[in-house]
């Protein structure tokens, strides 16, 4: 027998190999219906030779721990395998305190923990990562507007930081996939090196309906329902009666570790005819490094203009990333060193700056230098982050 997931990518490899080790005899079945005193006659898969599959063992995804010093059975407690649930506990302080009306949303991001049993490929798959999950709540009759909302919005996010292209997906979920609450799910997935031709889930988009609040509201016995003044039948004084109700939830929850993997995996480009072949090519919104700003040599008058300049693109950007000042080795190296950075643009001040105030701006993708006035700098860098 040989075991494996039906049409995963590896699935004609693997028949391969066991057909070249025991000469074509060989039959795919679903490792489901093997008896376990059949398991020394299975491959199982991934495996290298017959007869490796152990008996199905209890397997818990969550990590416990003790907290406390005494740390008895009755200490026992479990690290979130998601964030979410924080955000269903403080839904109700959340309307309480903050006048919000249905529909809004709350979002976290925040380290999650899954004892995974093949944690691999990087950053992919680990046992510790950091999530950013929203919930946003919203009336039933809307629930599936809304979700079709968060969907495409959040497919546009992505595409807008720089993965467009096949190498995204919008994969909506069939009927048998989804959970007994969900009335929709549906990934962003990214077509990984290490994925492909398939891909890998960066987000599910789901639809919970009221699931998660029912259980809050079932296991803590608080009320969790919202009154919502807006709705109910129109009063003789122009007001509305009002009507109570648990609102559906539509939850974004996205890989941070995953997303960024992408976005190195998407922007590492080889380029042999450059002088130094590698280079990343982050969109500028979510390059780390903004811009770079170099004197050409470290005299005559330059580096006094580079400060200058750098100060002036520090207060203006230095809040959405860094700005670097670099004056030491060859301009070649330094534009290199930029460029395996991810930093989009570097402005270079010259001999030329100190006679017409002009700066070369050079550009990482197509490594084409032009001329800009040094004050066009700030809006010239305004614009390509925007
Ligand atoms: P997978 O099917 O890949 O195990 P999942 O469906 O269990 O993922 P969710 O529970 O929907 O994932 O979690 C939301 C997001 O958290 C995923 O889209 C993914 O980006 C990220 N994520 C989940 N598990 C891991 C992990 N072990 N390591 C890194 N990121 C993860």
């Amino acid at each position: 027998f040989f075991a494996c997931r039906k049409g995963a990518p590896r699935e004609a490899k693997q028949r391969k190999k066991a057909e070249k080790a025991y000469g074509g005899d060989v039959t795919t079945i679903m490792l489901t219906s093997v008896p376990v005193a059949q398991f020394a006659k299975v491959l199982a898969p991934d495996a290298e030779k017959v007869g490796t599959l152990t008996e199905p063992r209890q397997f818990n995804l969550m990590f416990s721990t003790y907290i406390g010093a005494t740390a008895t059975e009755d200490d026992k407690a479990y690290m979130r395998p998601e964030t979410a649930q924080g955000v269903f506990l403080h839904f109700k302080n959340v309307v309480d305190t903050s006048r919000v009306k249905v529909p809004f949303g709350i979002g976290n991001t925040g380290r999650s923990f899954r004892n995974e049993v093949t944690p691999r490929n990087f950053t992919f798959r680990s046992r510790e990562f950091e999530q950013a999950e929203l919930e946003f709540f919203c009336h039933p009759d809307e629930s599936l507007a809304w979700y079709q909302f968060w969907r495409d919005f959040r497919m546009d996010w992505w595409k807008a930081i720089g993965l467009a292209g096949e190498n995204l997906i919008l994969r909506e979920h069939d009927k048998d996939e989804l959970s007994h609450y969900s009335q929709g799910t549906s990934d962003v997935e990214y077509r990984f090196p290490f994925t492909a031709p398939g891909f890998g889930e960066l987000e599910g988009i789901a639809h919970r309906g009221n699931y998660d609040l029912t259980q809050h509201q079932k296991h803590s016995g608080a009320k969790l329902e919202y009154f919502d003044q807006e709705r109910g039948d129109l009063l003789p004084n122009g007001s509305r009666r009002g009507e109570r109700y648990l609102p559906h939830c539509i939850e974004p929850a996205a890989g941070l570790d995953r997303g960024a993997l992408a976005l190195i995996c998407e922007g590492y480009t080889r380029d042999e005819s450059r002088p130094s072949p590698e280079f990343l090519k982050l969109h500028p919104r979510i390059a780390p490094i903004k811009a770079a700003v170099f004197p050409l040599v470290n005299k005559d008058g330059m580096p006094e203009v580079a400060e200058n300049l750098y100060n002036d693109l520090f207060a203006k950007f230095g809040r959405s990333g860094f700005i670097e000042m670099d004056a030491k080795q060859s301009i070649g190296k330094r534009y290199a060193r930029m460029d395996e950075a991810g930093c989009p643009f570097c402005f270079t001040i010259d001999g030329e700056t100190l006679t017409n105030q002009t700066v070369t701006v050079r550009d990482r993708d197509s490594g084409a230098q032009s001329r800009i006035a040094l004050d066009a700098v700030a809006p010239f860098l305004l614009e390509k982050l925007a």
